[in-house]
């Protein structure tokens, strides 16, 4: 147990975070001190939809500036952490319910970037990132998780990165909070502290309340590639929880 690397999910919010000194970014610094060094990260972020599951397998993935109409200096911010295509081998061979593909294209989208340049500034820590197959329903998503739990024994450090209430078409520029996205937010947190993972997966089945905040699925699942590398009696805890922009959620787990 105590050599197991724990798992992470981030709520990544506003690509401003990582330049930004808040309370989002202190508590990223702070999880990344927290944890042992990892032999190697795989991030799956919202960011980065495909046909199929991909694996990036490239030696050097580039920093991608997937956002638009931010300040110049965030286009000129590099997270040039190393590749690791033996790790993205591994990835593709233990996934047995799904395949995966090699990719030499993607590299770190802000999904990830963001957050890790906060976490290991450094950026000597091997990183790949794994896509949300489009293709694919929430349950599934979890399932091709699952398989990925050995990994964590070998000290890989294994991160989902979206939000939990993510609906833009309703965010507002202040520090409010639409009840809806605090009940849906808070629903979700009782569920992940009780381990009960079935209505987090079934959503879909929810009030309007889900239907709002999760207008789009795509920063909501990669909570699910989190949930799924816990252990029934493994310790979870919190290390941001607050709703704000109205719409986002930018509550973070520690499993482990
Ligand atoms: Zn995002």
């Amino acid at each position: 147990m105590t050599d197991k690397m724990p798992v992470l999910f981030v709520g990544h919010g506003n690509p401003m975070n990582v330049i930004e000194e808040n309370e989002f970014s202190r508590a990223w610094d702070a999880a990344g001190k927290s944890l042992p060094k990892p032999k190697a990260i795989i991030c799956i972020s919202a960011h980065w939809v495909t046909r199929g599951t991909l694996v990036t397998a490239m030696d050097k993935p580039r920093t991608i500036y997937d956002f638009y109409g931010f300040p110049p200096e965030m286009y000129e911010i590099r997270y040039d952490a190393p590749g690791a295509p033996d790790l993205a081998e591994q990835v593709r061979r233990i996934i047995k319910n799904t395949e995966v593909k090699p990719d030499l294209n993607w590299g770190l989208d802000h999904g990830t970037w963001t957050v890790l340049k906060r976490m290991f500034p450094k950026a000597d820590v091997p990183v790949i990132q794994m896509s949300l197959d489009a293709n694919i329903e929430a349950p599934k998503h979890y399932e091709v998780s699952r398989q990925l739990k050995e990994l964590r024994e070998e000290g890989v450090l294994i991160i989902g990165s979206g939000n939990i209430v993510h609906n833009l078409r309703m965010a507002r520029f202040d520090d409010s909070a639409y009840d809806w996205a605090v009940d849906f937010d808070q629903r979700i947190a009782k569920w992940i502290s009780q381990n009960d993972h079935e209505p987090i997966i079934h959503y879909e089945k929810g009030d309007q309340a889900s239907a709002l905040a999760i207008n789009t699925a795509e920063h909501y699942v990669p909570l699910l590639y989190s949930l799924a590398l816990k252990d029934e009696n493994e310790p979870v805890s919190f290390f941001a929880d607050k709703v704000m922009g109205g719409s986002i959620s930018m509550r973070s787990v520690r499993i482990g």
